[in-house]
This record gives C-alpha cells, sequence and structure tokens, in this order.
C-alpha cells in the first residue's frame, strides 16, 4: 500500500493536516525519538503553563489558593474535565491526581469488596508488574489468599489476549475486573466495550488500566458505562516526568465511599470547616487524598490545549496510518534479518506503538541508541517504536527503519553487550 522510498515519506509528511503540531514541541533534530508511550515530548505549551504556575508561586505565594488563574484549589477538578473529554467522560467524573499505581489503589478500595459468592479478582498475565503487585497486596491485607482469589487469563502466544477467553473467565465468583486498555508490550488494544457489558451482564464491575491508551487511542468511558478507570500522564499526554495521572469514577458510583479517605476529597465549600467526620465530595474529586501536586499538573494543561486543537479522532487516525507505514516497512526491510512485528495488524486490536521483536534485541536496541534512536527496550525481546501523531513524522519513521536495516546489514550490535542495563 505505501510505496518505500523516502521521496515517498515525505511526501506523506507535506500531505499531512497535523504536521504543524511538531513545531509546538521541543525536538532534537539530531534523534528521532520513538518513546512518545514512555516518556511523551515537552511541548512549548506545556512549558508556559509550568512557568505561568511559577509566576504565581512566586507572586502569589499562599494566595495562589484562590487568586491563581485559574485558582490553584479548583485545578484539579478543571484540569479532570478537560482531561475526561479526551476518554469519553461527562462533567465531574475525571480528577487529576497522585500516580497510576496510588489510582489503582484507590480503585480497589472503592470496588473490591468481596463476600461469601464473590471475592476473586479476574486480571490476565501480561499486564503491568505494578498492577499485580497491587492487587496482590488488596487481596494480602484484607487476609484473602491470593493464589485462591486471583484469576489469571492467560495467552497463547505470549504477546496477545483474547477476548472470548477473557469472558469465559468472567465467572460467578468473580467480583472485579481489572485489565489494561493497550498491552504495555505488544501494544494489543482490548474492546473494552464488549468486555465491559459480558462482565455488567454476570454482575461482575470492570476497572481499567489506560497508562497505553489515554492520548492514543478514543475512548468512550461514560458510553461504555465502565465502572473505575485510571492511567499515566507522563506517556502519551506528555505530562512531563512523573506527571501526575487520571482517575475516572462513573457517576453512578459518585455515592460510593472511598476506602482512602483524605482531606482534599471533602465537599468543596466545605473543607476548611475542619470538622472530623469525612463528608465526600460527589465526583471524583471525591476520591483526592491529599494537596494536589500543582507543579506536576501544570503541563498537563499545556499538553491538553494541544490535544483539543488536534482532536483525538485525527490523532488516531493518523497514529493508524503511522503504525501501519512503519510495520510495512518493517515487513519489506527488516523480517529477512529476523524481526517479527508482535503488534495486532487489525486496527480494531492495535494501540499506538509498534512491538519490534528480535532474539538480539538487547544489543540492536543499544546499537540503535548509538546512532541516535530513541527506542524502548522490554526484556527479553521487544523493542517498542512509538510513532506520536503530534510530531513524528513520516520521514522519522523511514530513516529509523532504514537505520535498523543498516545496523543488520553491518552487523553493527554485536559489538554490544548481551546484558541489559538497569532502567529497560
Ligand atoms: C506506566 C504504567 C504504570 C506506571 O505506574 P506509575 O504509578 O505511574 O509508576 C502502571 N501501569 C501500566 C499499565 C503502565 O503502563
Amino acid at each position: 500500500m505505501y510505496e518505500m522510498t523516502e521521496e515517498y515519506a515525505l511526501k506523506l509528511d507535506r500531505e499531512d493536516e497535523l504536521r504543524n503540531f511538531r513545531d509546538r514541541f521541543y525536538l532534537d533534530e539530531k534523534t528521532i525519538y520513538m518513546d512518545g508511550n514512555s516518556l511523551g515530548l515537552m511541548s512549548k505549551d506545556a512549558e508556559k503553563t509550568i512557568h505561568r504556575m511559577l509566576e504565581e508561586w512566586k507572586t502569589l505565594g499562599i494566595n495562589g489558593w484562590m487568586g491563581g488563574e485559574p485558582p490553584w484549589y479548583f485545578y484539579a477538578e478543571q484540569l479532570g474535565n478537560k482531561m475526561g473529554k479526551l476518554v469519553g467522560a461527562e462533567e465531574d467524573e475525571v480528577i487529576i491526581h497522585s500516580s497510576t499505581t496510588v489510582n489503582l489503589h484507590i480503585g480497589l478500595s472503592m470496588f473490591y469488596r468481596p463476600d461469601d459468592k464473590r471475592y476473586k479478582i479476574l486480571m490476565d498475565e501480561l499486564n503491568f508488574p505494578s498492577d499485580h503487585y497491587a492487587v496482590k497486596s488488596h487481596l494480602a491485607m484484607r487476609g484473602i489468599d491470593p493464589e485462591d482469589a486471583l484469576v489469571l487469563v492467560t495467552s497463547e502466544d505470549g504477546k496477545t489476549l483474547d477476548e472470548n477467553e477473557i469472558i469465559e473467565n468472567m465467572k460467578e465468583d468473580i467480583a472485579l475486573i481489572l485489565l489494561p486498555g493497550v498491552l504495555y508490550r505488544s501494544g494489543q488494544l482490548l474492546d473494552l466495550e464488549r468486555l465491559t457489558r459480558a462482565a455488567h451482564e454476570r454482575g461482575i464491575l470492570v476497572m481499567y488500566d489506560l497508562s497505553h491508551s489515554a492520548g492514543a487511542v478514543k475512548h468512550e468511558l461514560s458510553k461504555w458505562d465502565v465502572d473505575y478507570a485510571f492511567w499515566c500522564g507522563y506517556k502519551y499526554l506528555s505530562n512531563g516526568p512523573g506527571g501526575v495521572a487520571g482517575l475516572y469514577l462513573n457517576k453512578r458510583h459518585f455515592q460510593r465511599k472511598t476506602g482512602l479517605a483524605g482531606w482534599f476529597g471533602y465537599q468543596k465549600d466545605r473543607q476548611f470547616d475542619m470538622v472530623l467526620n469525612f463528608n465526600q465530595a460527589e465526583g471524583a474529586g471525591g476520591l483526592q487524598i491529599g494537596t494536589p501536586h500543582l507543579l506536576s499538573m501544570a503541563p498537563l494543561e499545556g499538553s491538553l490545549n494541544i490535544y483539543e486543537e488536534a482532536g483525538m479522532d485525527r490523532l488516531r487516525e493518523k497514529s493508524l496510518k503511522a503504525t501501519d507505514y512503519m510495520i510495512e516497512l518493517i515487513d519489506a526491510k527488516l523480517s529477512q534479518y529476523g524481526f517479527v512485528v508482535g503488534t495486532p495488524r487489525d486496527h480494531q486490536r492495535r494501540g499506538g506503538h509498534v512491538a519490534l521483536e528480535h532474539e538480539d534485541a538487547v544489543r540492536i536496541n543499544e546499537a540503535m541508541k548509538e546512532r541516535g534512536i530513541i527506542p524502548d527496550f522490554r526484556y527479553p525481546n521487544v523493542i517498542r517504536m512509538a510513532p506520536i501523531p503530534l510530531y513524528t513524522s513520516y520521514h522519522e519513521i523511514y530513516r529509523a527503519i532504514e537505520i535498523i536495516e543498516e545496523i543488520m546489514v553491518r552487523q553493527e550490535y554485536k559489538k554490544f553487550n548481551k546484558t541489559r542495563s538497569v532502567v529497560a
């Protein structure tokens, strides 16, 4: 479908209606950044909103809580509503809060209410380890044996999950389901609408980790009637290292009590009454625990402005085109060197990154870095490459694959050590 020439890549860039967004980001023209799914690049818009927050701290001190523009006191709620539009949430269903793993703990504290009949949690064996640690710690804390109560859907090929099999595992003793929107390693996108419906038909609640799908694919959380969800801000959403995460609470559950209360979850207009009984705010804001991390939230505002301008439909369309293009280049130029694409080719099942698999991935990844590509290695054999529709050009995709081809032809990777580094 695509021509395999450099001229063609340049033509795709000229015809790309999102091409101007690239100028809004800080890119190092000497490198090809393929790691926006792990840490999104900084935009000028995000820089501006961080600087505004710093300036307000400098000039207003404590008065920024009400005198900031917008007031700091309402910032997490405001940003939450802005973020909510991107994931298909209604008013007050999203709050910007804490980190992904903490938001998972909050969800477990609210939605995991085991009884004699239903006490098991259904997960999958491919989800991010932190999610497994969190769930096991909840089970242990309640005196429930994880060996008995944690049911894991297995993967036949070690890369992807089968929705039919997930649904078959939705048995009568399952209380809660926790699944990723997009699998962090292979990039498989799960059909969350279908899974949610199947779970609800069986009286099971659902919770989704959208760390690799928020900002990459389109979600309709309210329409699908998802119970609870959470995601990273620093990946696709370019909220900066350690940037604050998001969480979604379906409005059907606004009366449900959090198991991890704190004073920033108090009804907003009465929080400073300082009474000793907790009155939870209505909405996702009621799940906040402590003082919002304003400095790590401010970049999200600028970043979300860009997302609003570009629109999730156009971003998804370009992301699919870019990953299609990358996969075709891999087939044409790299498959003869033992590379395999681990990401589903079907658009309905593909997230925003491509998993390039090779038995020598550790060393090839090192050689790529030496040649100025910034990839992302996942032990033992996956190199993740994410063309970000806001700032990755088709020409960069073309060049990245061409450089990998050169690395293989010249066997440049052979000089590197086979052991991996600590952060990988
Ligand atoms: C990145 C990621 C996390 C990270 O959690 P933090 O609390 O932000 O460190 C968790 N789950 C998934 C699926 C991820 O991809």
